[in-house]
């Protein structure tokens, strides 16, 4: 995506990021800090929260974390992590639910159904808890954005995706019912990132050279443009962050 976002395009906005301690999360809380947003760190590694908050301190803005483990966690503990957040912060610019977990990659009468069920938990079940528990704070601000992360695969199903697949898909029709139900309040969207050199890519495609694959830093220009004002018009959409890429290994 070709957008060249002003360096004050989010000052003072205060944005929450899931799977903030690394990767393609890690990232966007950083590239938000840069452009003046104060962030709200999510995540469940204690020592990772707190390096990326110092970082983000390093770049002049303010940061809290959270440890929340998203395969434990239940909806009144989302509940409770809202209502702390609220006692010090009066609205949600945005929130970007980037967590995710991968699961087995493996046909689906191999899909071992402890796994299945934790990939659900995390990528769908506590993500709408959070989601469901953040609203009232979104809808406090004066133009909210709620970004889910989605994948090509949550678009068209592929052989041995099973679990990350379906709950891809459950992802996108989240989106798709919260646009329908906030329409002129809150603008609700989805990310597909696409193939980015990750851990989580390494471990789909341990064969593949990561070198070949865009970093997090080269995705964040849709991620700046659906948290700041450029994006205000849009909702109910999915978004390509590396648009043209075809799904799959990189050759
Ligand atoms: P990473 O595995 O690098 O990072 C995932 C993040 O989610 C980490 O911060 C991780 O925490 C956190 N997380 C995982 N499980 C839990 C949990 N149970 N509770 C709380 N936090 C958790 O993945 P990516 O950065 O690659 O992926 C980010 C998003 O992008 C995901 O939703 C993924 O599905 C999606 N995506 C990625 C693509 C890629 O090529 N990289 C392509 C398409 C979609 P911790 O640091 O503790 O592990």
């Amino acid at each position: 995506m070709h957008y060249q976002p002003q360096r004050d395009l989010l000052n003072d906005r205060i944005i929450l990021v899931t799977g903030a301690s690394d990767g393609i999360g890690k990232e966007a809380a950083l590239t938000y800090a840069r452009h003046g947003a104060n962030l709200i760190l999510l995540g469940r590694n204690e020592e990772k929260l707190r390096h990326v908050a110092q970082l983000i301190n390093g770049e002049g803005r303010s940061a809290q974390w959270y440890t929340l483990d998203m395969t434990t966690c239940t909806p009144g503990e989302c509940r409770q992590l809202a209502e702390t957040i609220a006692s010090t912060t009066p609205h949600l610019d945005g929130v970007l639910h980037n967590a995710g977990l991968l699961g087995d990659i493996c046909p689906m009468s191999e899909q071992v159904p402890a796994v299945w069920d934790e990939v659900m938990q995390v990528n769908v079940n506590a993500t709408f808890y959070l989601t469901q528990a953040l609203l009232p704070l979104l809808l406090n601000a004066e133009s909210g954005s709620l970004v889910f992360t989605s994948s090509s695969v949550g678009r068209q199903g592929r052989a041995n995706w099973g679990a990350y697949a379906t709950s891809k898909f459950a992802t996108e029709g989240m989106m798709q019912v919260l646009a329908e139900e906030y329409q002129n309040r809150l603008r609700v969207n989805c990310i597909n990132p696409g193939g980015t050199r990750t851990k989580m890519r390494a471990n789909a495609f341990p064969t593949e050279d990561p070198q070949k694959l865009k970093t997090p830093a080269d995705i964040m220009p849709l991620y700046l443009w659906l948290m700041g004002d450029d994006s205000r018009r849009k909702t109910g959409m999915s978004f390509d962050a590396q648009p043209g890429r075809k799904p799959g290994i990189s050759q």
